[in-house]
């Protein structure tokens, strides 16, 4: 069985640019790009308004705290970084692990209006990491078949208020448990064949129209699900016929919930529930993180049944995965806290150990347990 000691989530940061609207209201730039690798959040310097002059006009957009704090990530993405750039230095090198057998995720975390689904998802002219992994897939599918078979399937799912709903057959909620053999199975999520990758495209699009999004004070479109898109590949050599083992390997691409605070959204009622379901998993996510992260706990416990969200990703994040969180950030001071929060949980994820094992899978285990089959039903039989 192929084994990877070792790998940490890797953590990376992409700044968005700033929108027309922050142009107008003359806010002050709150994150300095210093490299590929750090960032400062708050500089001291003076010259960081990236928008003349009167940005003295309203105090709380340009509350000026100077706290100055540097932090080094994997890769900092900067405004002017690129879709293309974002595949590159994010998921390209997970598909890796994933043609390897390995289980691996990537999300993106921060608020709403940071970037995440123009990360994750992207515009039709100008597709994001979602379609960028897929359109790879079968690149390196295509130059591995005459070594290789391979089946690959989808699915797209949202986690809204703790309950998840398939976004491309439209149904829900829909039950989790979790299979000895298969890890964390979704009951009755639909699977689909991929015939291109303009055809994933098309079904992404199909899934967002489904997707739970309600208007808050933040964005009219503030996405207050987890929209999860899941890859699936079995390979089995085609060559080496003494030993046919077949692996199967998940790729989890999630566009998470908006990290803001519920307060911020200016929230009644069912958004409040909404607020409080979504700051829960993403606390959970945090705390199975922290948890994963510090070197004290031995692993006994990991909180992943806090939330739906880490339930889902049990089998993808701790143990038997690679991850890469892209942490996205506004630049903006009208989102000063928001950044702030968003560097400092990215922060906390950097620290992450994993040790990972290969799923593979042998066919004596699958005739084993057919014989185990086998010998029930004979059972059965006898008893009538
Ligand atoms: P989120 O999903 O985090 O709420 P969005 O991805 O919807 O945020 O981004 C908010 C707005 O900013 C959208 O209009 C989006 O097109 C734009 N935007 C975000 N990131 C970028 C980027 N890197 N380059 C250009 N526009 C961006
Ligand atoms: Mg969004």
């Amino acid at each position: 069985m192929a084994s990877d000691v070792c790998s940490h989530v890797r953590v990376v940061v992409r700044v968005r640019p700033t929108t027309e609207s922050e142009k107008t209201e003359n806010c002050r730039s709150v994150v300095q790009v210093v490299d590929n690798h750090m960032l400062i959040f708050d500089p001291k310097e003076e010259d960081t308004s990236c928008f003349g002059s009167q940005r003295v006009r309203n105090k709380n957009i340009n509350k000026r705290a100077n706290k100055d704090l540097k932090f080094v990530f994997d890769q900092v993405f900067g405004e002017e970084s690129t879709q293309d750039d974002l595949f590159e230095g994010t998921t390209k090198a997970v598909l890796d692990g994933v043609m390897n057998g390995f289980n691996c995720t990537v999300f993106a975390y921060g608020a709403t209006g940071a970037g995440k689904t123009h990360t994750m998802l992207g515009a039709q002219n100008d597709p994001g990491v979602m379609y960028r992994t897929m359109t790879e897939l079968f690149k390196r599918m295509e130059d591995a078949k005459e070594e290789k078979e391979f089946t690959v399937a989808f699915s797209y799912f949202e986690v809204y208020n703790e309950q998840i709903r398939d976004l491309l057959a439209n149904i829900g909620p829909l039950a989790v448990r979790e299979d000895s053999s298969k890890g964390v199975v979704v009951q009755g999520l639909t699977l689909h064949k991929p015939k291109s990758a303009a055809h994933i495209l098309e079904a992404l699009d199909t899934g967002n129209h489904n997707r739970t999004q309600h208007p808050t004070d933040m964005n009219a479109n503030s996405s207050r699900s987890h929209a999860v898109f899941q890859i699936y590949l079995r390979q089995q050599d085609k060559t080496a016929s003494l030993n046919p083992n077949a692996c199967v390997a998940k790729l989890s691409l999630i566009d998470l919930a908006g990290s803001e605070r519920a307060s911020a959204t200016n929230a009644k009622a069912a958004r409040l529930r909404e607020g409080a379901n979504i700051n829960k998993s993403l606390l959970a996510l945090g705390n199975v993180i922290n948890a994963l992260a510090d070197p004290k706990n031995k692993k006994t416990h990991i909180p992943y049944r806090d939330s739906k969200l880490t339930r889902l990703l049990k089998d993808s994040l701790g143990g038997n995965c690679r991850t890469v969180m892209i942490a996205n950030v506004s630049p903006s001071s009208k989102s000063y806290d928001d950044t702030h929060n968003t560097l400092k949980y990215a922060n906390r994820a950097k620290e992450i150990k994993s040790s990972l094992k290969s799923n593979v899978v042998s066919l004596d285990s699958h005739i084993g347990q057919y014989a185990v089959i086998c010998e029930k039903q004979r059972q059965e039989i006898v008893q009538l």
